[in-house]
């Protein structure tokens, strides 16, 4: 089972806990610092959209599991 992120690149994951980095779609600007989040087996979240401070996209942040 993986995490898939939406808005964002996974930097590990351990069971429903991901550590992911926000990043833009749009350009590919990644923050320099790392978030943490449960994701509920089998479900999808969402996280904190934000706007991305190069290009200014506002980029939706979800991340589901999948098998
Ligand atoms: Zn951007």
């Amino acid at each position: 089972m993986t995490i898939e992120v939406t808005g964002g690149i996974v930097v590990r994951e351990r069971g429903t806990v991901v550590t992911y980095r926000q990043r833009c779609d749009e350009c590919g600007y990644v923050y320099d610092y790392d978030k943490t989040t449960i994701v509920p087996a089998y479900s999808t979240r969402s996280a904190r959209n934000f706007t991305c401070p190069e290009c200014g996209h506002y980029q939706e942040v979800s991340m589901r599991h999948h098998k």
